[in-house]
């Protein structure tokens, strides 16, 4: 049995505050992953279950890996149709805000949603989420957003009722943010959770096809020319570089997602401890930095310290606005500032 993650009360007012909505919005973080998908998409089932016009929104596009979760077909993309989401934004009667802890995560969205004064949720499990919802929950130890969503389900009405869509979206979140069951993933918890959601009948392994094996070709040539061609290994740092520009995002047709998990790859090098992926943006000028880590080594406190940003401890990110080469120099610097955390073992 899992243990209740809301008290009482806490399950009473979102209750409540479901109830009493109609027209309800669902959205994520920019640039959505598959927990962000999972748990918008898993909620929006759950609502239309319930006869509510429940209407999930992205900020952006999503990656074509993702395109066969079921529901797929209603989400809107505001960065897309702006025209059509902001009016559904400014009607709804609540907005839910899922997998993200702050409204900037929303980009274009932030200010439709900023905007409205009607009620909003947030379930989420960033560190240090801001203050900007009417009932949040923000859990850190919970290994992804569709993990604590199905626990407040389950809180909710208990497990019968879920359906099969839902255990799939569910599921898809929880195997994308543990790197398939592969980094923070030791609680037994989950384990519990997916034997449920089995019990729904879903086909885990399908799952992890329709998510692994559903890359174009472009996508694999793009792999092998970063990890032979861009790959930088510091063995005196315990740490990997790679860069990936602009041209070079024209030259392999890159696609949204086309670079998803490419940063995780350079941690299989033994003894490595740090990975650390730029990508030029190609439409703002911008520097997009990845940061992955096994053990204990602080992405986060790096990625705030020298790249704008933050995250998890394993798993952060952030931006700069400057040349490729500039970037570069910055990592070098957070490098050497972190030797001894990267050395010392
Ligand atoms: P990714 O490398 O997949 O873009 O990001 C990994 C994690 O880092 C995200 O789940 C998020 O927690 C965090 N992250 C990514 N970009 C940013 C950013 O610009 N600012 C902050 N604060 N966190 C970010
Ligand atoms: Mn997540």
């Amino acid at each position: 049995m899992l243990d209740n993650l809301l008290s009482e009360v806490d399950v009473q007012r979102l209750r409540t505050l479901l109830d009493k909505a109609h027209n309800i919005i669902i959205t994520c973080h920019v640039s959505p992953d598959g927990d962000a998908m999972g748990a918008v998409l898993a909620f929006s089932h759950f609502l239309w279950r319930k006869g509510k016009n429940a209407q999930p929104v992205v900020p952006n596009i999503f990656p074509d890996f993702l395109k066969w979760m079921p529901g797929v077909e209603r989400v809107r993309i505001h960065e897309k149709h702006e025209n059509e989401v902001a009016p559904l934004v400014a009607a709804a009667d609540l907005i839910i805000c899922l997998d993200f802890n702050a409204p900037d995560r929303l980009q274009g969205l932030q200010k439709p949603v900023m905007d409205s004064r009607t009620p909003k949720i947030m379930i989420d499990h960033h560190l240090d989420p801001v203050d900007f919802c009417d009932w949040a929950v923000s859990r850190q130890e919970m290994s992804s957003t569709c993990e604590l969503l199905y626990r407040i389900l389950v809180q909710l009405e208990g497990v019968e009722p879920m359906t099969y869509e839902e255990a799939v979206c569910l599921y898809t979140g929880m195997m994308t943010d543990t790197g398939c069951f592969s980094y923070n993933s030791n609680r037994s918890d989950i384990y519990y959770i997916i034997g449920r959601l089995l019990t729904k009948g879903i086909d885990k392994d399908k799952i992890y096809r329709n998510v692994f094996f559903n890359y174009s070709a472009e996508r694999f040539r793009l792999m092998g020319y970063m990890l032979y061609v861009k790959l930088e290994y510091f063995p005196e740092y315990h740490a990997s570089l790679m860069t990936l520009t602009r041209e070079e995002q024209k030259r392999f047709s890159h696609r949204k997602g086309d670079t998803e998990g490419f940063v995780n790859i350079p941690l299989q090098i033994g003894k490595s401890r740090l990975s650390v992926f730029l990508r030029e943006d190609t439409e703002r000028h911008a520097i997009r930095v990845s940061l992955r880590s096994v053990d204990d080594f602080p992405c986060n406190r790096m990625a705030a310290e020298f790249f704008n940003g933050g995250g998890h401890l394993n798993a952060s990110g952030g931006e700069l606005s400057c040349t490729m080469d500039e970037a570069v120099q910055v990592v070098r610097k957070a490098l050497k500032k972190y030797t001894s955390l990267l050395t010392d073992r």
